[in-house]
């Protein structure tokens, strides 16, 4: 009999309820008590959910009131050193301290590193570690969970981040030669008298999550993989080793030889690893199988999965287990409550409920395989499948005959870049230095309630289109007379930058509770990419063409590019990524040459997540990376010569990925460089980038404002690595999170600094002989 379980669920609430707790708690209207009471109910009601299905384990440990990571340095002692020794510091203020940041009087201490959780868009806060980190055990917050737990009288697993990711995923002050897995005979105490602790109040399974072990693990990281399972082994409890995100490729046979008593593998995203795992699994160890997308939201092939599935039963008996491939974490809570969207693309969802009850049916598929209503129930599903394939717009002739018809040459610009520059250097005439900003402007109150007005039908059509308008006008005023050169219309219409074009293309649709955890309160809700994308009008041209009347000067038309649609985006799974890609290409592509015909001789293409894709496999890479780029290039180079094509990525560290930086072919692109040294700068000088570079001048995450000052000094640091005549001067990212004062001081400091740099140019230029 094949057993089922689960590696983890959605912990935000299905109405969010975990988000508004914490921000009344933070605001101070909800004491300690009160949100720890909202936390225990979300925890009770998943159990209780696990209770009421078919699952052989119920799952404890995967609730955190922000971050499972950030549970762990707690339970650990894993605290940054500014971090020891705060007094009055305790609990679960020391616990959102950390998440962050804190003040005390003149005392500041800021939060700690919030990461990407590996390729998903969940972000953890990562520990610090240093010299003097102690690892010890505080296992009170675990242990109250699993006795509030053990009430539903049912068989319980917990679960823990495995202590190789916990290590991988912390930061080390590498000062006297300090190494992240120094700490790791110390933490595999805490591991083990927890499992001690846990196996008195009579829990048998221990479930450790170790995603690490699916990147490019080094060698005495994998050798440290086999020391630490093999101290683990003293433990008295069953565990089970969880790897996800990626297959085990070479730590397949690794994996398989800890003394474990159970291995999940991933089966979604690396099928072929099914055989390796059956070979090597030995006749004792049990085997889980992730193979429901735990990742995705669409409906499980069933049939397919079962076909799989048999033989492995035959072979395995009771020792195989299904799941989803990594945690619920990552999925929406239900698809019920999204009967507004069309009947076919509705019964083709699987939110983390539908994927449990998907489990339910393959386990009972399995066991019972007569049985009709499982017959019946299959039979569902199947046909749900095929009028999800069927669906009006999942499959749409124009878009694949066009998409047919793409050549080489649509992917490359009419002339190259040094060509292009002198070209569009004459028709915009812009000075040396030139200041431009990312695209957004401040979204203050009244915006967000005129688009929430209009969303919700209080406000008509007209009554928008003039609140817009004046917005825009208002923007393109206050550039002008900050004397920007380059400007643009502020983005007051988008609520996010890729819902917005979600909305408006075809292909797309919009979900009403699809909301997911982003990192601690904040929550996304992705839109779902479910068929052929297509532009069946403008995007931003309405918009665009009221800054047009609104200025003669230069203006930047403002559009998010293929990856970054993709990345924050729900995407159908019937296609290659390259494909879609290629689609939403085309549709900017067609968007870029309205554009021009507007007059609108500038245009951005922000692609903010093409690092975020980026495959965990280092082989894997150069695949991704070629239709990325290819996408890009597809959606920008149909403009002329004279067009010129901005890009925008909101981070600095792309050493690594220059080459493809450089194969964009964009004319400009503006980087977040104000916060980190200017490595970035200096790996694009090395590398003979040559087009134009805008590396931020000052920060915009920080409320804090430069001086003109301070930031021609930065300025003046650029242009030790970089000519003149390939800088911008632009803050490092939108300024939509800033207030109107912030942005007005900003920019003036901004532009100032631009002038005071282009005289002291002129200056050295005179006095050169
Ligand atoms: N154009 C967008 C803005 O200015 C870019 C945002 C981003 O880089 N994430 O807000
Ligand atoms: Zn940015």
């Amino acid at each position: 009999m094949a057993k089922l379980h689960l590696l983890g669920l959605p912990r935000i609430g299905p109405d969010r309820e975990l988000k508004w707790a914490l921000e009344k708690h933070w605001r101070g209207d909800l004491d300690q008590t009160g949100l720890q009471a909202v936390a225990a109910q979300l925890r009770q009601s998943a159990w209780q959910q696990q209770a009421e299905r078919d699952l052989d384990l119920i799952t404890v440990g995967d609730f955190s009131l922000y971050d499972q990571v950030l549970d762990h340095s707690l339970m650990f002692n894993l605290i940054p050193k500014r971090f020891r020794g705060t007094p009055g510091l305790t609990g679960l203020d020391r616990y959102f301290a950390l998440a962050r940041g804190w003040q005390g009087g003149e005392h500041k201490l800021g939060p700690s590193p919030m990461l990407k959780w590996f390729d998903t868009n969940y972000h953890y806060l990562a520990p610090e570690l240093d010299q003097g980190t102690q690892p010890e055990l505080d296992a009170t917050a675990l242990l109250a969970q699993v006795s509030q737990a053990q009430a539903l009288g049912k068989p319980l697993k917990v679960t823990l981040i495995g202590p190789i990711t916990l290590l991988w995923l912390s930061q080390a002050d590498t000062e006297e030669g300090f190494q992240r897995l120094d700490l790791l005979e110390p933490l595999l105490q805490c591991y083990l008298s927890l499992s001690q602790q846990l196996n008195n109040v009579g829990i048998t399974w221990l479930q450790l999550d170790e995603p690490a072990l699916c990147v490019d693990l080094p060698a005495d990281w994998r050798a440290a993989c086999e020391r630490a399972y093999n101290r683990l082994a003293a433990s008295q409890l069953d565990i089970l080793l969880a790897t996800y995100f990626e297959g085990l490729r070479e730590n397949l046979s690794l994996a398989f030889q800890l003394p474990v008593a159970a291995v999940h593998i991933d089966v979604v995203r690396a099928p072929d690893q099914l055989v390796g795992a059956l070979d090597r699994l030995g006749p004792n160890k049990q085997l889980s199988l992730g193979v429901i997308d735990g990742r995705n939201i669409w409906r499980t092939d069933l049939e397919s999965a079962l076909e799989r599935l048999r033989p492995v039963q035959e072979r395995l008996g009771d020792r195989l287990w299904l799941s989803t491939s990594c945690s619920l974490l990552h999925a929406p809570y239900s698809a019920a409550r999204e009967a507004h969207l069309p009947e076919a693309l509705h019964r083709g969802l699987a939110f983390a409920e539908e994927k449990q009850a998907e489990l339910e049916l393959l386990k009972a598929a399995l066991n019972e395989p007569d049985s009709t209503r499982v017959t019946q129930q299959l039979d569902d599903a199947s046909s749900a499948l095929a009028a999800l394939a069927s669906l009006p717009g999942r499959s749409n002739d124009r878009v694949r005959q066009r998409q047919d018809q793409v050549t080489e040459a649509d992917r490359r610009r009419g002339q190259n870049a040094a060509a292009r520059k002198k070209i569009q250097q004459q028709t915009l005439n812009l000075p040396l230095l030139p200041t431009t900003t990312i695209g957004s402007f401040p979204q203050d109150q009244a915006i967000r309630e005129t688009r929430k007005a209009f969303r919700q039908g209080s406000l008509d059509e007209a009554g928008y289109q003039a609140r817009m308008a004046a917005a825009i006008e208002k923007t393109v005023r206050l550039q002008e007379d900050l004397g920007l050169d380059v400007l643009v219309h502020g983005e007051p219409e988008r609520n996010d930058m890729v819902e917005y074009f979600g909305d408006r293309l075809e292909g797309f649709a919009t979900t009403r509770f699809g909301w997911v955890q982003s990192y601690g309160s904040r929550c996304v809700k992705p839109p779902v990419i479910f068929g052929d994308c297509q532009r069946r009008t403008g995007l931003t041209l309405d918009w665009m063409a009221i800054a047009r009347k609104a200025t003669a000067k230069p203006l930047k038309g403002m559009l998010t590019g293929p990856v970054t649609i993709i990345a924050w985006s729900f995407v159908r799974d019937d296609l290659p990524l390259a494909r879609v890609a290629d689609q939403l290409a085309l549709c900017l592509r067609d968007e870029v040459r309205d554009l021009e015909a507007l007059g609108i001789d500038i245009v951005q293409v922000d692609e903010p997540a093409l690092r975020e894709l980026l495959p965990l496999r280092k082989t894997d890479r150069p695949a991704y990376l070629a239709w990325a780029v290819d996408a890009f290039r597809l959606a920008t180079s149909g403009a002329s010569s004279g067009t010129q094509i901005h890009t925008h990525m909101c981070y600095s560290q792309f050493g690594d990925i220059m080459a493809n930086i450089r194969a964009l072919d964009a004319d400009v692109i503006t980087i977040e460089a104000a916060r980190g040294e200017l490595v970035l700068v200096r790996d694009l000088h090395e590398a003979g980038y040559s087009a134009d570079v805008g590396p931020g001048v000052y920060d915009i995450h920080s409320p804090l404002v430069p001086s003109a000052e301070e930031m021609q000094k930065r300025l003046g640091q650029i242009l030790l690595h970089l000519p003149a005549g390939q800088v911008w001067v632009n803050p490092d990212c939108g300024l939509k999170t800033r207030n109107w004062d912030q942005v007005e001081t900003a920019l003036t400091a901004m532009v100032e600094a631009a002038r005071q740099q282009r005289k002291l140019l002129a200056r050295e230029l005179v006095a050169a002989p």
